[in-house]
């Protein structure tokens, strides 16, 4: 089928108990990776394509490489923009066929993060995508001892409720301990602060930062609530490894490079798709 939106497939997911991984993808082997995952798996899933991305000459190229790639399958896939910085990358993004735009402004005062959101939310309709803001602010798991353990930028469960009515936004990215990137020393996950969160909005809530934590984690983040986990650096990790390995072969070539990224992607996505719930969810 076409790319679609995401957001019936979050409702579902919030509904039924599972989450809906988004994986970022910088080129077709990596798409082609999720793809073999989602028809193994027979699940609903996202291609993230990170806001740097859009920085790139072939980004249009890359757009219709996914849309073209996607076509035959049978789940629902979306492509969506991670990260959006601005109003404008979201048009652009909208205009190259993305079905789902995220907004960044979780570094914001509140305020302008609530005027853009709205604007966002309000441009993703119009053209029938979904949107996605960030309230709190997600950091990055290098320095997780600075923000991680004193709770820093974690998402004030009183102010989701006005946020959620006053932007119109469709998914809400939340912070509660999870962190971008490998975490330096143990996460510590605010669960409660999670089904706090979930008493107040009935919309699909998100986890950024989803690389790290053990399969019962993940189990515990999608029982509270968490309907959509992104997810990169666990793959990033794998696929590197696997092409070191590829370097030290006795016969290098190109095309093991080539196959051991495609195959980290395919094996670690449709390893997520299981423990995330959502294989054979499409
Ligand atoms: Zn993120």
């Amino acid at each position: 089928m076409p790319l679609v939106s995401i957001l019936p497939e979050l409702y579902k997911a919030a509904k039924g108990g599972y989450a809906v991984p988004l994986f970022n993808v910088f080129d077709p082997i990596a798409v082609d990776g999720v793809v073999a995952a989602v028809e193994e798996t027979r699940a609903p899933c996202i291609l993230g394509v990170y806001s740097g991305c859009f920085r790139d000459a072939n980004i249009a190229a890359f757009a219709a490489y996914i849309r073209e790639r996607v076509r035959n399958l049978k789940a629902p896939v979306a492509l969506m923009l991670d990260h959006g910085e601005s109003l404008d990358q979201a048009r652009q993004a909208l205009e190259l066929g993305f079905t789902d735009v995220m907004f960044d402004g979780s570094r914001l005062p509140l305020e302008e993060n609530i005027a853009i959101t709205l604007q966002v939310a309000r441009l993703a309709h119009e053209a029938g995508a979904g949107a996605e803001a960030e309230l709190g602010h997600v950091g990055q798991g290098s320095t997780y001892s600075e923000f991680g353990a004193k709770r820093l930028g974690f998402t004030d469960p009183q102010a989701v409720e006005v946020f959620v009515r006053q932007t119109g936004v469709d998914f809400l990215a939340i912070a509660f301990g999870n962190a971008h990137g490998d975490y330096a020393g143990e996460p510590c996950l605010d669960l409660d602060l999670v089904r706090a969160i979930r008493r107040k909005v009935d919309i699909p809530l998100v986890m950024h930062g989803g690389s790290g934590l053990t399969d019962d984690q993940y189990r515990q983040v999608i029982s509270c609530g968490i309907a959509k986990i992104n997810y990169f650096t666990g793959i990033n990790n794998a696929a590197t490894a696997r092409m070191v390995q590829a370097a030290a072969d006795e016969k290098p070539s190109m095309f093991k490079f080539t196959a051991a990224l495609r195959q980290a992607y395919a094996e670690r996505a449709a390893h997520y798709l299981q423990v995330f719930g959502a294989a054979g969810k499409a």
